[in-house]
């Protein structure tokens, strides 16, 4: 398998003043052969100005997942799928409400784990009520890389639940952890968790709260990542 590369389209925060940021996430995950679109943000300015200053044209994206319904993971949905080329893939968790996606599009609704290619998966778990939420798991061979748009199933639940139907480590976990208005208290019992997995990367953005996000600075020392619009991250294949 290729190296990974992500690239982070739309965060609340950025990495300079050359992005816009705002309250939302969007990313790129690169393979190589596949190049995944996993959720458009807030903004859909913002996101084509951070896409084109990353030097992603949406011609090249093959597949888009989109992790949950909140508009802050789906502005310009439509619009960015009636931009991908023949053949290209969509994969909706269940419970998506109806979008105009055009024919050229095929169109995936996951209910619970799904394969997206080889070593590609995406596994859905319920986030509330009438809310699913799909996350993106890549087999590295360092362990598995998981993206998540805001875990409403939980961080912990979730990273238990691929842990569990993949068996294999994770290596980097990047996204909303959601934990923005969890108490302290609560926050170091999920770092506890998370380093017992054990994850061995975690790269809280988005909704994990700025508090959160340095408690898991301070927790995971060298294995944590500061992330957001305009990071590039790659996870070399050796
Ligand atoms: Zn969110
Ligand atoms: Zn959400």
């Amino acid at each position: 398998m290729n190296a990974v590369t992500i690239k982070i389209i739309y965060d609340n925060c950025k990495i300079d003043n050359t992005f816009q940021e705002g309250w939302g996430f969007s990313c790129l995950v690169d393979v190589g052969h596949r190049k995944i679109l996993f959720d458009t943000g807030a903004d859909s300015q913002a996101f084509h100005a951070n896409l084109r200053k990353l030097g992603i044209r949406c011609e090249e994206i093959t597949d888009v997942v989109f992790s949950h319904k909140h508009g802050d993971h789906t502005e310009g949905l439509e619009d960015v799928v009636g931009k991908l080329m023949p053949d290209s893939r969509l994969f909706l968790p269940k419970r998506f409400p109806p979008k105009k996606i055009p024919s050229h599009v095929s169109t995936t609704i996951v209910k619970d784990f799904h394969e997206i290619d080889a070593g590609i998966f995406s596994l859905v778990l319920k986030g509330g009520f009438l809310l699913y939420e799909q996350a993106l798991i890549i087999t590295t061979p360092q362990g598995l890389v998981v993206i998540t748009g805001c875990a409403h199933p939980g961080i912990v639940n979730l990273l238990e639940t691929v842990k569990q139907r993949l068996q294999q480590p994770i290596h980097l976990v990047l996204g909303g952890f959601h934990l923005f208005k969890t108490k302290q208290s609560d926050v170091d019992t999920i770092i506890h968790h998370l380093k017992a997995l054990p994850v061995q990367i975690a790269a809280p953005c988005h909704c994990s709260g700025e508090a959160a996000i340095k408690r898991f600075q301070d927790a995971f020392e060298d294995r944590f990542y500061k992330v957001g619009t305009g990071t590039v991250l790659t996870i070399e294949n050796s």
